[in-house]
């Protein structure tokens, strides 16, 4: 969230629930006033006064109408284990570019553009929606469209829900990959049901969620997926100032022996150059190559939406620390030193949102609503012992009908509360309800850390009573 204006901030506070990111630039005064208004719990660090100038002044640095150009789509795959994301990507960027690239370096981001005709699809591939939403938690939203990965012998399943409802949080297009359409005897009818049934209504059913059938062994379908892709991007007008200094976002580094310091970075807005003297997150150095992660080869320069493998950081920074270009190598040493130390990389790799039951009404009294909305929202997560438990809870929240709040589920499932679902709470400011069920261990480890409430129930009543209570300011702290 580095960077927004306030009026976006607040925006993105109300749309998304109560994200706000501690890599936010914005004054701690202003910070600590939105804070207040919207009864979020943050802790602020005063960070070194350089930083908040430079870095602020490059975030927010408007970029005129003129100087933007359309840019490649940002795209993620997910879904559940073995659907097929792995090799969709293979085959989008044929397998043999994959072993030459890689050069012994591991890889658990892979990134790249693919060119199609005059234009390009970028494609960022997470290890899975936790990946996904822990990045958005730490301020780095990188995705401009999410293609959901389902395939067509299998159906939806856990994980395709869990991936649905991070998508949906995220607030990106969804396209959906109907994969695996070779093999004999799928029904994509059945598929396109439970699509439906998860408000992902096909659009040749009417609905708005293109669905593309492909197969990554026959490669039907791929050239599909990527006009559809490059439609939206088109629809959304994605855009980007490739005259300015660049400004992105690492998605993996690495030590490398002789090499030194490999990051994978992708350039947001702007230009990246060879000799660029560049500060990410408590790293800093000066670019002395890059590569393009798709053809291995040298390049001196990256445009938006381009993943780059680069070398010359002194250190490796960490998944969603985000990059600038300074002029000044000394202050670029001098900004990373001040984010260098154990404290300091709390902060900036922590998120200390806060949104609960006991501060709910502060929220509603705030009053504060993003333009065109006319309810607070509250989020939720909720886990549950059995289906039957979730359509019960379902049921009764649904009678709640509120004048200024409207509750949103973000997920709902059978199981125990997951480090995702924390992840994903965080990301998006939201409570986990648990009934009859606990949070394992790194999830509690988790909330705790970054402040995200969890409550446990065993009678429904309970739990909606609560609900009742803390939307009228009447709620008593949880033994
Ligand atoms: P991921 O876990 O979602 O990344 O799934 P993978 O890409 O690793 O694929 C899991 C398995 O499904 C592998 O054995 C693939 O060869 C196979 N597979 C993937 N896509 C297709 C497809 O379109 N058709 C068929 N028949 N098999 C596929």
């Amino acid at each position: 969230a580095a960077g927004v204006a306030v009026p976006d901030l607040m925006k993105t506070l109300m749309g998304m629930g109560m994200m706000l990111n501690i890599n936010a630039d914005i004054d701690l005064e202003t910070a600590e006033l939105v804070a207040t208004e919207l009864g979020v719990d943050i802790e602020l660090k005063a960070s070194e006064t350089l930083e908040d100038e430079l870095i602020t002044q490059i975030e927010e640095h408007e970029d005129e109408a003129e100087s933007l150009v359309a840019r490649a789509p940002i795209v993620t795959f997910l879904g559940h284990v073995d659907h097929g994301k792995t090799s969709l990507l293979d085959n989008l960027i044929g397998i043999n570019v994959v072993k030459g690239e890689a050069g012994g370096i591991t890889q658990h981001i892979r990134a790249y553009k693919v060119p199609k005709g005059d234009r390009a699809v970028t494609f960022v591939d997470t290890p899975g929606h936790e990946a996904f939403t822990e990045m958005r938690a730490r301020g780095a939203n990188v995705t401009d469209i999410a293609v959901l990965v389902v395939a067509a012998d299998d159906g939806i399943m856990p994980q395709t829900e869990e991936a649905i409802s991070h998508a949906k949080a995220a607030n990106v297009p969804i396209v959906v990959a109907l994969n695996k359409i070779d093999l004999e005897g799928v029904d994509a009818n059945r598929v396109m049901t439970q699509l439906t049934e998860h408000q992902l209504t096909p659009s040749e059913w009417g609905g708005d969620v293109e669905v593309v059938r492909t197969s990554a062994t026959t490669g039907e379908g791929m050239d599909e997926l990527l006009e559809t892709l490059l439609t939206i991007a088109e629809l959304n007008e994605y855009s980007a100032n490739p005259k300015r200094s660049a400004l992105g976002v690492c998605l993996e580094s690495e030590q490398h022996g002789d090499r030194g310091v490999v990051a994978k970075v992708v350039v947001q807005n702007g230009t990246l150059r060879v000799g660029d003297i560049l500060v990410c997150g408590p790293a800093h150095g000066r670019v002395r190559a890059m590569k393009d992660t798709l053809t291995g080869k040298a390049i001196k320069e990256a445009g938006p939406s381009t993943p780059v493998s680069l070398f010359g950081l002194d250190k490796p920074p960490g998944a969603g620390d985000r990059f600038h270009v300074l002029s000044d190598i000394t202050q670029a040493r001098e900004i990373a030193g001040s984010r260098d130390d154990e404290s300091s990389r709390q902060s900036l790799s922590g998120i200390t949102t806060k949104v609960s039951f006991d501060n709910f009404q502060e929220m509603l009294e705030g009053g504060n609503l993003a333009p065109g909305e006319e309810r607070v929202k509250l989020n939720l997560i909720i886990r549950a012992d059995a289906r039957g438990s979730l359509e019960a809870i379902d049921k009764e929240l649904s009678k709640f009908d509120h004048p200024e709040v409207e509750i949103r589920v973000l997920q709902r499932s059978v199981g125990g509360i997951t480090l995702a679902d924390t992840t994903l709470a965080s990301a998006s400011g939201a409570v986990i309800l648990g009934f009859n069920v606990i949070p394992g261990e790194q999830a509690r480890v988790m909330a705790d850390q970054r402040g995200v409430e969890i409550r446990r129930y065993d009678v429904i009543y309970k739990l909606t009573d609560d609900i009742r209570m803390m939307i009228e300011g009447r709620l008593k702290p949880e033994e």
